[in-house]
């Protein structure tokens, strides 16, 4: 049986890094996206969601166009902190 619920966050933040990453001086390879991923649903509030497949997918745009600036911001205080701190070398 797979997840009912889900936090539309996850996916959100992932577009928005994915989208970010390219003009971010920062490291884009999966340990640190995965860190600044972390920092950033941390300090964002989850929004749950059933995992009715279509219906997530039509959320995922309205909750990045409602939560965009925040969820951006929090990426961006995640890659400070990611690029100071790497977990590599
Ligand atoms: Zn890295």
């Amino acid at each position: 049986m797979g997840k009912l619920v889900e936090n539309i966050m996850e996916k959100v933040v992932e577009d928005k890094l994915n989208q970010m990453l390219p003009s971010l001086n920062c490291c884009t390879c999966n340990i640190c996206k995965t860190d600044i991923m972390c920092y950033a649903l941390n300090r964002i509030k989850p929004k749950y969601v059933s995992t009715d497949q279509g219906a997530l997918l039509s959320r995922v745009d309205s909750v990045s166009i409602t939560y965009g600036t925040a969820v951006m911001t929090e990426i961006a205080a995640g890659v400070e902190i990611v690029r100071k701190n790497p977990h590599h070398n």
